[in-house]
């Protein structure tokens, strides 16, 4: 680790640090004067140094056999362990997560690099089919330089569970981590990038529509990664169409919670959902940003939940006593006020709850109490729109059906979850859930682990991250077919 005062995420091409066009403070925001350190923005051209070097290990690194790849990504591992702590003070000082939460999405980055390297030997398998003319041999090759683009909310785990399958596939990457929080990642990468051949790992620091744009339009490029907004995403598709490149997206979501008549309400239950909605200040992809109760059970809900929200306390990431930090970014918290506001204009109920830990410098900081909104129309902004943010509406309904099409009443479909003792009732209702993962009785960070296929319907995205899918995803499978008997092919034996 650099020292503070040094602090500065640099493009990184092989073992150069090309010329960066302008430096950006990254601001602490539980405190917006504190400057963390800087972001080089780069000019757009970076890309092309980038790719140039990934095109250049592209032939070494695709022809060693996954195992030996996975002994490079093993070392890595094994390297990256060794400074957790202190990059995971710099992450909260970065993005505002509590402590725990940035250990974690640090240390995402050494398991998921141990968890693919297991999967070496499968890679490695190529399987022949026998038929009456020959052999033929399925193999899986690499699909070439891979675009990684990284949002600001789990940077590290993020980007290590885009890039770790594309380069156990034998595939160079170029990441571009989010220009708002690039400082622990950016050192992660070079720890990664050292541990790896020159030019299999380059990262390019820039702006969304300058850099990102040209690095996930670049003619070189053959497979996006992206992780990110529905809105970014889809400009993504359209720069890569021209040259028809592999797409992996993992977009915006607004999951629903749906509290079942059937459903225990108590005091763990509640907890359990306000850890769904807050963790993290709303700021994970797959929190609950919406919540249906049953009407019967609508009250009881409201009034437990609510008084599990006043338990949680709002503070510095950094201080033991806080169970959320601020939102990220000023845009952040300017659009779940907005929403928020919009709501009480049109009649909601609004409830700020939450305590302040002791020593928050609140008005220096980006800080939102835990905010639970009722009375709210199922038309209003705040139920239709990903807020990202630690407020959330609680609507009644009447039936399961009118769960489900409420439910479902959204481009979105990341994921979901349904709460019910009944695990028949739950089941049969979250088949009805148009979500790439439906979690009962929990719905929070945690719940897809790295083996259960991981990404969105509708809007929210294309393929699917976690488990051996990601890998094959990162490939192309080629058919090597040895014709040993022409004679079996159709049509006269002669011409
Ligand atoms: P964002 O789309 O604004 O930015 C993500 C990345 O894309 C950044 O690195 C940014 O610089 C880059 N980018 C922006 N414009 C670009 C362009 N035109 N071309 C190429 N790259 C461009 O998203 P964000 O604000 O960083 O992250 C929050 C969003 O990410 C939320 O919508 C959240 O739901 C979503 N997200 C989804 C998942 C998932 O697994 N589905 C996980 C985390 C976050």
């Amino acid at each position: 680790m650099r020292s503070a005062h040094e602090i500065c995420a640099h493009s990184l091409i092989e073992d150069r640090v090309p010329a960066a066009g302008r430096y950006e403070p990254v601001r602490n925001p539980a405190d917006r004067g504190q400057v963390v350190g800087h972001v080089a923005l780069a000019e757009p051209d970076v890309v092309d140094l980038a790719v140039a070097a990934a095109l250049r290990a592209a032939p070494g690194w695709g022809r060693r056999t996954a195992n030996e790849r996975a002994d490079f990504l093993r070392t890595a591992a094994k390297l990256l362990e060794a400074d957790d702590d202190a990059r995971a003070r710099l992450l909260t000082r970065e993005h505002g997560k509590v402590i725990w939460e940035s250990r974690l999405d640090i240390a995402g980055a050494a398991t998921i690099l141990r968890y693919y390297a297991e999967f070496a030997d499968r890679l490695d398998a190529e399987v022949d089919h026998v038929n009456k003319l020959g052999t033929a041999r399925i193999r899986r090759r690499p699909v070439g330089v891979t675009a990684v683009v990284v949002p600001w909310n789990y940077p590290v785990y993020l980007a290590f569970l885009m890039l770790v399958p594309a380069l156990l596939a034998g595939n160079p990457v170029v990441v571009k981590p989010s220009e708002v929080v690039p400082l622990a990642l950016t050192d992660v990468l070079t720890t990664l990038a050292e541990a790896l051949p020159p030019g299999v790992v380059t990262v390019v620091q820039g702006e969304g529509a300058t850099v990102g744009a040209r690095l996930t339009a670049h003619p070189d490029v053959r497979a996006v990664l992206f992780t990110g907004s529905t809105a970014t995403g889809r400009s993504i598709i359209a720069g890569s169409a021209g040259t028809v490149k592999r797409l992996g997206l993992e977009l915006g979501g607004n999951d629903p919670a749906i509290v079942l008549d059937t459903a225990v309400v108590d005091d763990t239950m509640a907890h359990e959902l306000v850890r769904g909605v807050y963790t993290s200040s709303g700021q994970v992809c797959y929190n609950v940003k919406r919540i249906y109760v049953h009407q019967d059970r609508y009250d009881e809900l409201v009034e437990a939940f609510t008084a599990a929200a006043g338990q949680l306390v709002v503070g510095d990431g950094l201080s033991p006593d806080s169970h959320i930090g601020p939102v990220t970014t000023p845009a952040q918290r300017r659009k779940v006020q907005s929403l928020v506001t919009a709501a009480r204009a049109d009649g909601a109920s609004v409830v700020e709850a939450g305590k302040v830990a002791t020593g928050t410098c609140w008005d220096r900081g980006l800080f939102v109490r835990p905010t639970i909104v009722t009375g709210v129309s199922p038309d209003a902004r705040l139920v239709q729109e990903e807020q990202f943010g630690p407020a959330v509406p609680i609507l009644p309904f009447a039936t399961d059906d009118e769960a489900v099409r409420m439910a479902n009443d959204t481009e979105y479909g990341l994921a979901a979850s349904v709460w019910s003792a009944d695990a028949d009732h739950a089941d049969a209702v979250a088949r009805r859930i148009e979500a790439g993962s439906v979690f009962v009785n929990a719905h929070r960070l945690g719940c897809s682990d790295l083996a259960m296929p991981f990404g969105g319907v509708k809007q929210s995205g294309l393929g699917r991250r976690h488990g051996y899918e990601a890998v094959e995803e990162c490939t192309d499978l080629q058919t090597i077919a040895h014709i040993t008997s022409p004679a079996a092919l159709p049509g006269p034996a002669r011409t």
